[in-house]
C-alpha cells in the first residue's frame, strides 16, 4: 500500500472509531466514562474536519485548531480510563493541552519546519498513550481480562510508534516521517500502519474493558447479596452442593454452620430498622473474618447466616463454634449494641455422609433450633443422619 492510501485509512479507521465510541455513549448515557469517550470520538471528528479543510496548505488557525482538537480527544480518552476505574479526574490534562497549544502555535508562528510541528504532535500524543498505558497497568480487574491485554498491547504499540517518529526526526529523516509521497515502506508501517492498528485495537480493547466490567458486575448481582456483600442464597446452595459433591470424592469432612442472631426482632424494635441492617452488615464483617478464604460465607435469610467450611470435623466444628460466638459476644457492634447468635452444625464425614445438601441443611437447621430452644448463644451439633432427635444433638455451651 502506498503512502497516501495508507494515510486515507488512517483517518478512515480514527473517524470509525469516533463513530463507535460516540455510539457506545448513546447505549450507556449515565456513565462517566462512555461520556470521556465519546467526547473524544466527537474531538478527533472536528480534528480531522479541520485537517481536511487545510487539505496540505499552511493555514495556521486550521492547522492549531485541528491538531490541538486530536490532542484534546486523547487528553479525554485519558480521562475517561480515569472515569473507567473511578479515579477524580486528572487536571494535569488541561496542562498538557494548554502547553501543547502554546507550544504548538509558537512553533508554527515562527515558522519552523513542519518536521518540529510532527515531532512535538508525537511527543505529546506518545506522552499521553504512555499515562493511559500506566492508568490501565495499575489496576487489576479479576484474574486475567482480556480487554486489560488488549489496551496495554496496542498502547504499546502506539506508544513505540510515536517514539520512532521522534525518533526519524531526531536523525534527521524528514522524508521518513513527513513526506507520503517518498515514505519508504518502513516508514508506512511506522507513520500510518502502526497508529492504525494501536488506534484500532485501543478502542476495541476500551469497549472490551467495559463489556468485561459489565460482565463481572452482572455475575456479582447474581450471587452476592445487596446488604452484606456476602454471597447469596443461591450462589451459597449451589457452592454447598459443589463442596458435599467434592467431599464425598475426596473422602474429606465438610461442615455446615447455621447461624442465627438472637433476639433481632429487639435489636431492631429499639434501634430501628436502619441500624438493624448496620449490625447485619457487621456481622457479615465478622463472620468473614474468623472464616478461611476457601470457606462460603452467605446470607442465608433475614438474619440468618450460613458458612460451609471444607476440611472440618467434628472438633473442628466445635473449636470453630467457640470462636465465633465469643467473637460476637465481644465485638462492638453499631450503636454499642450486645448481639449473640445461636448456630447449629451439620457434619459430614466419611463415615457418616449427607447425600443431599438440603438433607445436610435439615440437620443444621435442626441443631440450631436446638440451640435457641437450650437458652440461644450457644451452638449445637448433629453428628449424624440417625441423630433426627433432639435428645441426640450433640450440646456444646
Ligand atoms: P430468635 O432468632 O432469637 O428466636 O429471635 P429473633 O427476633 O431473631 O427471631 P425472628 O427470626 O422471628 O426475627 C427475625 C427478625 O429479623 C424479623 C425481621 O424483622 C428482621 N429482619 C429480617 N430481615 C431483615 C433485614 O434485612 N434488615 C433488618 N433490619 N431486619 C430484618
Ligand atoms: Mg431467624
Ligand atoms: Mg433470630
Amino acid at each position: 500500500m502506498d503512502a497516501k492510501t495508507a494515510a486515507f485509512s488512517l483517518v478512515l479507521v480514527q473517524l470509525c472509531v469516533a463513530v463507535t465510541m460516540t455510539g457506545a455513549f448513546y447505549a450507556t448515557r449515565d456513565e462517566r466514562c462512555t461520556k470521556y469517550w465519546a467526547t473524544s470520538g466527537v474531538l478527533t471528528g472536528i480534528g480531522i474536519l479541520f485537517v481536511l479543510l487545510n487539505g496540505g496548505a499552511s493555514n495556521y488557525l486550521l492547522l492549531t485548531l485541528g491538531n490541538s482538537a486530536f490532542v484534546a480527544g486523547m487528553v479525554t480518552q485519558w480521562w475517561g480510563i480515569q472515569a473507567f476505574y473511578g479515579s477524580p479526574r486528572s487536571r494535569f490534562g488541561w496542562s498538557i493541552l494548554a502547553a501543547f497549544v502554546i507550544a504548538y502555535a509558537l512553533v508554527l508562528f515562527n515558522g519552523a519546519s513542519i518536521i518540529y510541528r510532527n515531532a512535538l504532535f508525537s511527543a505529546t500524543a506518545g506522552w499521553i498513550y504512555l499515562l493511559c498505558l500506566m492508568a490501565i497497568w495499575r489496576q487489576r480487574y479479576g484474574s486475567v481480562s482480556f480487554g486489560r491485554t488488549l489496551t496495554l498491547g496496542a498502547l504499546a504499540l502506539l506508544v513505540a510508534a510515536m517514539a520512532a517518529r521522534l525518533t526519524g526526526v531526531a536523525f534527521g529523516l524528514q522524508e521518513f516521517v513527513v513526506s507520503p509521497a517518498k515514505t519508504s515502506g518502513l516508514g508506512v508501517i511506522v507513520v500510518y500502519f502502526a497508529p492504525l492498528i494501536g488506534l484500532l485495537l485501543f478502542s476495541s480493547g476500551l469497549l472490551m474493558l467495559y463489556f468485561e466490567k459489565l460482565v463481572h458486575i452482572k455475575h456479582h448481582l447474581a450471587t452476592h447479596d445487596e446488604l452484606t456483600e456476602l454471597l447469596n442464597r443461591r450462589a451459597l446452595v449451589a457452592g454447598g452442593e459443589r463442596e458435599l459433591e467434592l467431599a464425598g470424592r475426596t473422602g474429606q469432612p465438610l461442615a455446615v454452620a447455621y447461624l442465627d442472631i438472637d433476639h433481632f426482632k429487639k435489636i431492631n424494635d429499639s434501634l430501628g430498622h436502619e441500624n438493624g441492617d448496620s449490625v447485619l452488615v457487621e456481622m457479615a464483617r465478622v463472620l468473614k473474618e474468623a472464616c478461611r478464604g476457601t470457606d462460603l460465607v452467605g446470607r442465608y435469610g433475614g438474619e440468618e447466616f450460613c458458612m460451609v467450611l471444607p476440611g472440618i470435623d467434628h472438633e473442628g466444628a466445635e473449636a470453630f463454634g467457640k470462636r465465633l460466638l465469643e467473637a460476637i459476644r465481644n465485638h462492638r457492634f453499631p450503636s454499642q449494641t450486645r448481639v449473640t447468635a445461636s448456630i447449629g452444625f451439620a457434619i459430614h464425614t466419611g463415615a457418616q455422609p449427607f447425600q443431599t445438601w438440603t438433607q445436610m441443611m435439615g440437620q443444621a437447621d435442626k441443631a440450631l433450633y436446638e440451640a435457641k430452644d437450650g437458652g440461644r448463644d450457644q451452638l449445637r451439633i448433629a453428628p449424624d443422619l440417625g441423630s433426627m432427635g433432639s435428645n441426640r444433638l450433640k450440646r456444646v455451651k
